[in-house]
């Protein structure tokens, strides 16, 4: 829910829209009965069904906790804009395990080029519909942030030498995510993915990645599809901070 459909003073939640529908129709619960409550913002809420009425339901709280869903690592996805439907998968699956946020990215062998204005914005808000029902679904504590398409060129601005910027390169095959873990100690809060899309990057987005002390990782000797390098390289990063 929003942070405002939670009054403090009453101690109560307010539900509204969708989700009344989805407490009502889908997971059948009355008044009387518990329900967990999220405010999106990292907090989560143990409360009791009061009142079901047709457009909403109040809800007594019970109980205020710190979202368990949330990992202790802040993970962006910079992910190569792919064809068709991938990028639905890709936000779900990196939702799921716990990404921060996605930015999808123009690179020079990007297929895909959302042409006008209005064609971005309705992608745009498909994802955020994604990414929340993905949230939701995960029991995550806060929704992931997912930005307008950006290039590449344009995102080594954003990147803080202080965090670990890692690009997934399918032609180094000496540096390994698991080798970088070892070395940084204490771990940076942050951490960049950028992954290519299906073309991969050409060795000048390289070169500038390494001049901005993006490290060039591996994901094994196999060449992965790039919407399972996104995922792998979540996956091991998770595992490794054991979230
Ligand atoms: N164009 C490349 C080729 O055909 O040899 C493959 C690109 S791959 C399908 C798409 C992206 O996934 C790459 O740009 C890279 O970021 C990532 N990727 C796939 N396999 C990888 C691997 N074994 N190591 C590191 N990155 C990989």
């Amino acid at each position: 829910v929003e942070p405002n459909q939670i009054e403090d003073i009453n101690n109560r939640i307010i539900i509204l829209g969708e989700d009344v529908k989805h407490i009502d129709k889908v997971l059948r619960l009355k008044e009387g009965e518990e329900i967990e409550v999220c405010d999106g913002r990292g907090t989560d809420y143990r409360a009791i069904i009061q009142q079901m009425k047709k457009d909403e339901v109040i809800a007594k709280v019970e109980e205020k906790f710190p979202s368990k869903g949330e990992p202790n690592i802040e993970v962006t996805l910079y992910q190569g804009l792919p064809k068709s439907t991938k990028m639905d998968f890709i936000l779900q699956k990196c939702i799921e395990l716990g990404i921060k946020k996605i930015v999808p990215l123009n690179t020079e062998r990007t297929i895909v080029k959302l042409e006008n204005e209005k064609a971005q914005q309705k992608k745009l808000e498909r994802w955020q519909r994604i990414a929340y029902e993905a949230a939701k679904q995960s029991k995550r504590g806060s929704i992931p942030e997912i930005t307008p398409v950006k290039d590449l060129k344009n995102i080594w601005q954003e990147l803080s030498e202080n965090d670990l910027n890692i690009i997934a390169y399918e032609n180094e095959d000496t540096q390994k995510i698991r080798d970088l873990l070892t070395k940084e100690n204490p771990w940076p809060k942050k951490i960049g993915v950028i992954i290519g899309p299906e073309g991969g990057f050409e060795e000048e987005e390289i070169r500038q990645a390494i001049d901005k002390k993006v490290l060039p990782v591996s994901l094994g000797s196999r060449i992965l599809r790039t919407e399972t390098a996104g995922i792998v390289a979540l996956t091991i990063l998770m595992y490794a901070l054991g979230e």
